[in-house]
């Protein structure tokens, strides 16, 4: 994970799938979790025709609740059921368990006061969370870019109002160019007055020249390959 993950931003997005904004790991407690429901399942489905799986479940039965997959899995069952509210859980397979479980994390990123800013935002009506994500999804930029991207998202760099609002070391959160407006990441990315009269200017036509170039290059087959970033 050296550079790959930002120390500052959100954990829980770690897990969350590329195609919902997160970083599309697998975590271990959540692979753990699903694997013990679908044993649980097998052992309960099978054991009428298997001799030897009935042989197991009634092992099982008189095993500690810790030491007891089918009593773990309805453990994490009722706890499935709690977190999404909804008292089905018992009927899914493992593919809505694991969908469920990575439900439960991305609940858990979106209700942070700090981190969940960005993707709350993102649920607005009118903005394409498939097109918002696609750059996560397509993968092609190196991995501290990327990692800087989503602590930037997080509101995890050091701007005043992290400063002053998160970790409390000062008390003026306004913008430190144009004073008027709090300097969170938002606004320094595309919302500053300062910046709107040069730095913007210069970025859009920066990119959309690179863009364009690129474009032409690719099409007459001289230059195929991108810029790196
Ligand atoms: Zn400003």
């Amino acid at each position: 994970m050296y550079k790959i993950h930002h120390p500052k931003a959100d954990i829980d997005r770690l897990y969350v799938k590329r195609k919902e904004g997160g970083r599309g790991l697998v975590q271990i407690k959540v692979a753990y979790k699903a694997e013990i429901i679908n044993i649980a399942e097998y052992l309960n489905t099978n054991y009428k025709e298997d001799q030897f799986v009935n042989i197991v479940k009634s092992h099982e039965s008189t095993q500690p609740n810790m030491n007891s997959i089918i009593k773990t899995a309805a453990k994490i069952t009722e706890e499935l059921s709690q977190t999404n509210e909804r008292s089905d859980a018992k009927q899914d397979g493992i593919q809505q368990t694991e969908a469920r479980l990575g439900e439960s994390i991305k609940k858990k990123w979106k209700s942070k006061v700090m981190h969940g800013q960005y993707i709350r935002n993102i649920d607005r009506r009118l903005i394409s969370e498939e097109d918002t994500f696609l750059w996560l999804l397509k993968g092609d930029l190196k991995a501290e870019t990327e990692s800087e991207i989503v602590a930037t998202q997080g509101q995890a760099l050091q701007t005043k109002y992290y400063v002053t609002k998160i970790l409390n070391k000062e008390t003026d959160s306004k913008c430190r160019l144009c004073q008027q407006f709090e300097e969170t990441m938002d606004h320094i990315i595309s919302a500053c007055p300062i910046l709107t009269k040069e730095q913007y200017i210069k970025r859009h036509d920066k990119s959309v020249c690179t863009t364009a170039l690129q474009h032409m290059q690719g099409n007459r087959g001289t230059i195929g390959q991108k810029t790196p970033v």
